[in-house]
């Protein structure tokens, strides 16, 4: 196996890069990229001819209908709310108003590039002054703008490109927004140069239900078009491997999965100690599918990644509207909502996030009602109005409590909305405390992926840390086993919703640690159960117990997998 070097020369056929493995699954298929940004800035640029103006404004014409015909078919490929965001943006695109002002400057002599950028910015102060739900828009008419000047270009689409044949899109990093309108018929697999075990490039693989590798060694210098196979369970990236070969691993894989899709619930080890399986959610769409599985129920709603592009905080009755469907989609089942987890990684517009020199380890989650108290009271009473329009009332969990104080506030203002309180462990703190947490709220869920980035003080984002924020760790596990002995103490339910309720093999371990629930992305489910209905309580209380006798993350996987297989 070679490791290229790190020059940014192509790796030659044969080459197997090396990443952190963090969603099973074998692919193989050509390499797409992100496209670049345009650059707007043509001020050097002439004046148009007069005779050659009605070409230009053919030629601006053109592009912005190719532009709006992509969008039209991403959103016929994209489901739920991703179809409707790309389906607004592909109207906004063939909109008249800001396509005649830029046909305008078109006649009156600019060329197209700055005609596109004049009218867009002038629409986008219009639009801004407006405020409101015309305010939002501008975003999207900027990547229209985009779009369509790269187009002019003759420059790939900005953002993820729709591929004509499915394919492998490998990238620096994903930001959760990038890749919204991800189709996984068309984009197979993922591969990032950065990025650890539990970044969102990760979550969102997980959700799409496609193999992923990041932190990947070298991958920058693997071009647009080359075939490469992706092994997200061992962590490799195959540069052109012989096709016959990578086929026959792609078929390999495929088999496995059938056989935990066979997998049809509910949550048990294979002598009947039940366990929940339940699934991470970030909206009615992703419910929706995550129903067709054996979930039982949603343990880990993330409410934040509904607004991601939003401007302007969403009204009271909006917000209920989205969280009811993620409550009808699971009528009668569990349904753990947590409030906003904005900042960090995750900043949102609305919030009012501080300038920060590190923003993981400030004014994120929970820390947020403390700068902003109405923003928590109104989502309290959007997820109320929820479950009573349902009829399905949810639990309702903080994230980035730290400490008990803060569990005690936050309880108290759930149970006034007449809710189920919890909290989530992802802070060391909590995890040490967890027995005078539970004194304020009736359940825990870890979250071991932040719980591994402030355990280990390492950045869940960095890929030269990403041994660090393995959820293997012992140090982490030892920490989950104490939140775990605090619930059972108290009678009262710990579950895990972090990528480590993902890991079939962790999720054996993490029951017998005790854990009551495991709440993995929907892809997860079929292999988490699958996996937990080949193994005894017993096996699983052995490995708990190996595990917690090691020092590094590899010893950990390696005594967990010789008593579970
Ligand atoms: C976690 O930290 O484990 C978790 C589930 O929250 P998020 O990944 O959304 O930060
Ligand atoms: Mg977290």
């Amino acid at each position: 196996m070679t490791t290229p070097s790190a020059s940014t020369s192509l790796p030659p056929s044969g080459t197997v890069l090396l990443g952190v493995p963090v969603v099973p699954g074998v692919q193989y298929g050509p390499v797409i990229r992100p496209g670049r940004l345009p650059v707007l800035d043509d001020e050097g640029s002439s004046e148009t001819a007069e005779a050659d103006r009605p070409a230009e404004a053919a030629r601006f014409k053109a592009a912005a209908s190719a532009v709006a015909t992509r969008l039209r078919d991403r959103a016929a490929h994209a489901t739920g709310a991703a179809s409707e965001v790309l389906a607004a943006t592909a109207t906004l695109a063939q909109d008249r108003a800001w396509l005649g002002a830029a046909e305008k400057r078109i006649n009156e002599g600019a060329p197209a590039v700055r005609a596109v950028v004049g009218a867009v910015e002038q629409f986008a102060d219009m639009f801004t002054k407006l405020g409101g739900l015309m305010a939002e828009r501008v975003t999207d008419l900027r990547d229209i703008r985009d779009r369509v000047i790269a187009e002019l270009n003759g420059l790939p689409e900005p953002g993820v490109p729709l591929p004509a044949v499915p394919s492998i899109l490998c990238a620096e990093d994903l930001a959760p927004a990038d890749t919204a309108g991800l189709d996984p018929t068309l984009v197979v697999a993922l591969a990032t140069t950065l990025g650890g075990p539990t970044s969102h490039t990760a979550i969102i693989a997980r959700q799409l239900g496609i193999p992923c590798v990041v932190a990947v060694n070298g991958l920058d210098a693997v071009d647009p078009g080359t075939m490469v196979l992706v092994d997200g369970t061992r962590g490799t990236i195959h540069v052109s491997p012989d096709s016959s070969a990578a086929g026959e691993a792609v078929a390999a894989a495929h088999r496995d999965a059938e056989l935990a899709a066979q997998w049809s619930g509910p949550g048990a080890t294979a002598d009947g100690h039940p366990v929940a399986v339940l699934a991470n959610v970030q909206d009615g769409a992703a419910a929706r599918a995550a129903r067709q599985t054996p979930a039982e129920g949603v343990g880990l709603f993330r409410t934040e990644l509904c607004f991601l592009n939003r401007d302007a905080e969403p009204t009271v009755d909006e917000q209920a509207g989205i969280y009811a469907e993620v409550l009808d989609a699971f009528d009668g089942h569990k349904v753990v909502v947590r409030t906003l987890d904005a900042g960090s990684d995750k900043p949102l517009k609305f919030a009012g996030h501080p300038d920060e020199a590190n923003p993981a380890l400030g004014v994120r989650g929970i820390r947020i009602a403390g700068r902003n108290p109405g923003i928590l009271q109104r989502q309290l009473e959007a997820i109320a109005a929820a479950g009573q329009r349902s009829g399905n009332p949810p639990w309702v969990m903080a994230p980035m409590i730290a400490t008990a104080e803060e569990a005690k506030e936050f309880a108290a203002q759930v149970r006034s909305h007449g809710l189920t309180p919890g909290v989530m462990i992802e802070v060391p703190a909590a995890a040490l405390l967890a027995d005078r947490i539970l004194e304020h709220v009736d359940f825990l869920s870890i979250g071991t992926n932040d719980l591994a980035q402030y355990t280990m003080a390492a950045d869940r984002m960095s890929a030269d840390l990403a041994t660090l924020t393995d959820p293997w760790q012992p140090a982490v596990l030892m920490l989950v086993a104490m939140a775990v002995r605090a619930g059972a103490a108290a009678g009262k339910p710990v579950g895990v919703c972090g990528e480590a309720a993902a890991d079939p093999l962790l999720a054996c371990v993490l029951t017998g640690l005790g854990v009551t629930s495991l709440s993995a992305a929907v892809a997860a489910v079929q292999g988490v159960g699958a996996k937990l209905a080949q193994v005894t309580l017993q096996q699983c209380r052995d490995a708990a117990d190996a595990v917690l006798t090691t020092a590094t993350a590899a010893d950990a996987r390696a005594a967990a997998l010789a008593v579970l297989g």
